[in-house]
């Protein structure tokens, strides 16, 4: 039986004493395997993972390697269960937590901070200034869930409380893994970018940072919200995610269509999620002088910029990483209310057993996936089932 000292648990989740995980071997090599349920320290809980959204970065990371660093290097055959996107049940408490309950549905934020660096005490935990010292004599507090320390591609996970949001009762669970995703757009648009209603938003990339981009600015006002890509039928469900217009790039000049709707300027804001070579360039001309870009994504190569644009038009260029000042909860908020339906995004669901062919699917947009979700407890059995 499970029963760790200092922690509490409830008979009405039995915990059992090992659980399966997937483990990263070589690169792009997975093995399910058995791992003893992990332990919740002071301030942490673990959760019952109820189903895990699989993510581009995932996909990097068990290719590559970077940005997860385990001991201080790569996080290839060191036991690292990856998957970082997941939401579940708080099972166990750790020493002094009284902010949750056994039982509470949550999904997760990635980061938890040190707590001590200038950017965790500014709330910018995501660019914590001790990322990955969070082993051994380096122990500094930090943890990235899927990142430095173990991910969702389990049964279960270990995470520090201030990394909780509470979900709606309503909220489904697949719906709840994409709360973090949303989240990474808010914290891009509004605590990185200071958007404030009716200022215009262009964004580049209908993935699913991208797609939920779209709904977040049209939720906070934004006007027009715009969007840009190459595939007819990812622009749709930007529409039906609240872009105002939307430009296929394949078939007009983007810069040339994003100007002329809005009398010849540009837009204040531009959200690049495309990561294409020629992106920054592109939202260079999209944005009006003063403008701001967000970036959040990346070309695989270094990419030339024209700076001189950028200077002579005092144009604000800023990078992202995650989902910081807790914009995860105001992403929460907004779905609560059902101001978006994130749902659009979720094409397939798969079975813990199953990730390998999950990841398939993601990584080969087989059947046009978009978010590819894996079923964690209490679905052994299930099958694919493509969303409807
Ligand atoms: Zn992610
Ligand atoms: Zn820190």
């Amino acid at each position: 039986m499970y029963e760790p000292d200092h922690v509490k648990t409830s008979p009405d989740f039995p915990i059992p004493e090992t659980m399966r995980a997937w483990v990263l071997g070589d690169p792009d090599q997975l093995t399910l395997t058995k791992k003893p349920v992990p332990v919740p320290k002071r301030a942490e809980v673990l959760v019952r993972i109820d189903a895990v959204a699989i993510c581009a970065t995932d996909l990097e990371i068990i290719h590559h390697g970077p940005p997860a660093s385990i001991l201080g290097g790569m996080p290839f055959n060191k036991n690292f269960t990856p998957g970082h996107e997941y939401m579940g049940t708080v099972v166990a408490l750790g020493q002094g937590v009284d902010e949750y309950r056994i039982g509470q549905r949550v999904t997760v934020e990635i980061h938890a901070g040190c707590g001590q660096c200038k950017r965790c005490r500014e709330g910018m935990y995501t660019a914590c200034h001790n990322y990955g010292l969070n082993y051994g004599d380096v122990d500094k507090g930090h943890r990235a869930n899927g990142f430095t320390t173990d991910g969702g591609f389990a049964e279960y996970a270990i995470n520090n409380i201030n990394t909780l949001v509470p979900i709606s009762d309503e909220m489904s669970d697949e719906e709840a893994t994409l709360v973090v995703t949303a989240g990474t757009a808010m914290y891009g648009l509004t605590e990185l970018g200071g958007l404030v209603a009716g200022e215009s938003v262009v964004v580049t990339g209908p993935g699913p940072i991208g797609l939920l981009g779209v709904a977040v600015a049209k939720a906070l006002g934004a006007s027009p919200v715009i969007l840009t890509g190459t595939r007819d039928n990812r622009l749709q469900i930007g529409k039906e995610l609240g872009a105002d217009y939307v430009i296929n790039a394949k078939k007009e000049d983007p810069v040339e269509a994003v100007r002329k709707l809005n009398g010849g300027k540009g837009v204040d804001y531009v959200v690049e999620c495309s990561g294409a070579p020629e992106a920054v360039n592109e939202a260079a001309r999209m944005v009006n002088r003063g403008g701001r870009i967000c970036l959040a994504a990346f070309p695989g190569k270094p990419a030339e910029v024209d700076i001189a644009h950028i200077v002579r038009n005092n144009i604000y260029v800023y990078g992202i990483r995650g989902e910081g000042k807790s914009a995860t909860h105001r992403a929460e908020a907004f779905m609560a209310q059902k101001r978006f339906d994130a749902t659009k995004v979720h094409t397939h669901t798969f079975a813990l057993d199953d990730l390998p062919t999950a990841l398939k699917y993601a990584r080969e947009r087989i059947e046009d996936a978009i978010k590819v979700v894996v079923k964690t407890h209490g679905h052994a059995a299930l099958s694919r089932v493509a969303a409807e």
